[in-house]
């Protein structure tokens, strides 16, 4: 019995990811949760957030933008709005994000208050993502 975890993340853009992990620590709406091989099923909700993975002395992070999360003994399928690796984060782009975000939350009667707001929330968890650049 292989003691291993293979993480899938998938975006409507495409196939992010699809390896064997050891470990994968993801954000819940709930809150944060880990996931070890052979854990109980389970299907929960995602929120704007980060999600770890380990493998040996690895580790692995990525932004992951609303979603699902379907736990099996032997798999984490990770269904997601958007998703990148911290290293294809493009910094600049999300610092602009931010910056329009901002710029529209001043002026809330012309724009879409939830909109934005969720727009900035994105921004500055992939700032927060990109800072993290994965270790071997
Ligand atoms: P923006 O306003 O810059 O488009 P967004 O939060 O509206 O950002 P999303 O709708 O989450 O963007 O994603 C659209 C596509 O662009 C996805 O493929 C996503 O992975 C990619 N993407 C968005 N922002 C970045 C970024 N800063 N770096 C790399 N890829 C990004």
């Amino acid at each position: 019995m292989e003691n291993k975890l293979r993480l899938e993340i998938v975006t409507p853009y495409g196939l992010v990811f699809s390896e064997d992990v050891d470990e994968v620590v993801a954000s819940g709406s709930e809150g944060e949760f880990g996931v070890l091989p052979w854990h109980a099923p389970f299907l929960t909700t995602l929120k704007i957030g980060m999600l770890t993975y380990k493998r040996g002395s690895e580790t692995g992070y990525f932004f992951v933008n609303w979603g699902y999360a379907e736990v099996s003994p032997e798999k984490v399928l990770i269904l997601a709005d958007s998703a990148e690796r911290s290293s294809d984060i493009d910094i600049e782009r999300a610092k602009a994000a931010m910056k329009r975000a901002e710029e529209r939350l001043k002026e809330a009667e012309k724009f879409d208050r939830a909109r934005a707001s969720v727009s900035l929330d994105r921004a500055i968890m992939r700032t927060q993502v990109a800072e993290k650049r994965s270790v071997k």
